[in-house]
Order: C-alpha cells, then sequence, then structure tokens
C-alpha cells in the first residue's frame, strides 16, 4: 500500500512517514503543494494525507484539482486548521476525513486504516499467489494454513513482488520502491532482506517462489525443486 503526505513541516512529515513506514506502508513526501498536485496525478496510491497550509498552492486547492481530476484516491486532511467551517469546507471540497494537529500517531493509523478498508471495500483487499494469500489491510500472511510473521520491511518486500509476479526485477527497482532510495549505495541490504524473506517463506516448502536471477535480480514465481 502506497501513501502520499503532502506537509511542508518537515518534522511532522518524517514523523508519520516513520511511523507508517513502520507499519509496512510505502510512504513517499511531498513537501509543497506544486510538488503535491504533480505527485497526486500518479494514481497509484492508495491514500493521500493532506495538510492544508501549504507554500504556493493550498491543500484546498489541491483537493479540488485532484477531484476535478477525476481522482478518487481516498484524502485525509491533516490540519491545524480545526473549526467546524474549515472541516465542512474540506470534507465539501472531497476529502473522506479530518485529523486536526495535534494529533496522536496511533489515532491517525486508526484512520488510515479505516480510509483504506473502506475505499478497497469494493477493490482488492488481497493478494493471492499459488497458495500463499496476503491481507493488504491487516498485513497477515499467509501460506496454506501457515502464518507467516514478517517485519515489516519483510512484508513490503513481499507485497511488491507479489504484485510483480511472474516478472524478472532488479535489484535497483527493488530497492527504489521498497526503500524509497535514489540508489547509490550497493545492493547488499536488499539481498539480505530477500534472503531473510526467503528462509521464512520458502524454506519449509518444496515450491519456491523467490528465484534467483544471477548478476540481476529476482522473479517471483512458482518452482518446484
Ligand atoms: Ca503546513
Amino acid at each position: 500500500m502506497k501513501i502520499l503526505i503532502i506537509e511542508d513541516e518537515k518534522k511532522v512529515s518524517d514523523f508519520i512517514k516513520k511511523g507508517l513506514e513502520y507499519e509496512g506502508f510505502i510512504v513517499e513526501a511531498s513537501y509543497s503543494g506544486k510538488d503535491g498536485i504533480n505527485r497526486c496525478t500518479d494514481t497509484s496510491f492508495d491514500l493521500i494525507i493532506l495538510d492544508l497550509m501549504l507554500p504556493e498552492i493550498d491543500g484546498i486547492s489541491i483537493l479540488k484539482t485532484v477531484r476535478n481530476a477525476g481522482i478518487d484516491t481516498p484524502v485525509l486532511i491533516l490540519t491545524a486548521k480545526g473549526n467546524i467551517q474549515d472541516r465542512i469546507n474540506g470534507l465539501n471540497t472531497g476529502a473522506d476525513d479530518y485529523l486536526v494537529k495535534p494529533f496522536a500517531f496511533e489515532e491517525l493509523l486508526a484512520r488510515v486504516r479505516a480510509l483504506l478498508r473502506r475505499s478497497k471495500k469494493d477493490k482488492q483487499t488481497h493478494l493471492k499467489f499459488d497458495d500463499l494469500s496476503i491481507d493488504l489491510i491487516t498485513r497477515k500472511v499467509t501460506r496454506g494454513e501457515k502464518n507467516i510473521e514478517l517485519t515489516p520491511k519483510e512484508y513490503s518486500l513481499l507485497e511488491f513482488f507479489v504484485m510483480n509476479k511472474n516478472r524478472v526485477i532488479n535489484k535497483i527497482t527493488i530497492a527504489e520502491h521498497v526503500w524509497n532510495y535514489n540508489f547509490d549505495r550497493g545492493t547488499n541490504f536488499v539481498e539480505v532482506y530477500v534472503n531473510r524473506l526467503r528462509n521464512k517463506l520458502d524454506a519449509d516448502y518444496d515450491k519456491k517462489f523467490i528465484q534467483t536471477i544471477r548478476g540481476y535480480g529476482y522473479i517471483f514465481r512458482t518452482e518446484k525443486k
């Protein structure tokens, strides 16, 4: 699940980003209205967290632009402007929820999950691959009847693999999508994480999902060994 934060206060943005990443979400941060609008049009986001007071273009204008463009990604407004008129205005413009600063991270997380659950109701909430099943909301992973306990990063990596199943993906692409790195520090850590995931996911089974393409990357597909 991919979330965009449009928030000019770097401290607040970093705090949310870190917390959501720990929960296994993939998070991108935007610090201005103009940049925010550009990124919103990328419809691969599952949720947008939007501040109202931003440089260049304010949050309400962003929301109007996004909705007028027919983009129905859920939007959670997060702002210090908490009076009733502001809230009504935000919701009338097309926001799905409204949270006033200062806020508790736990409440933000609960609202994020509720919005995702609601918006995915008629859409995809599970990924299936062979005997593997992933609940995209609770991030519960099972293979056959067995629960597989993953760390947040291992989970993000697995989700990325399954979304790109049967396709060769190189390590740089993985690093960029799962870790959001602009890549210049080697791919060693990708290998480390892939091996950890492999131990939890494949080690006990005849059918292996993660295949290494030597010198390049990986492909996620069913292979009997
Ligand atoms: Ca602000």
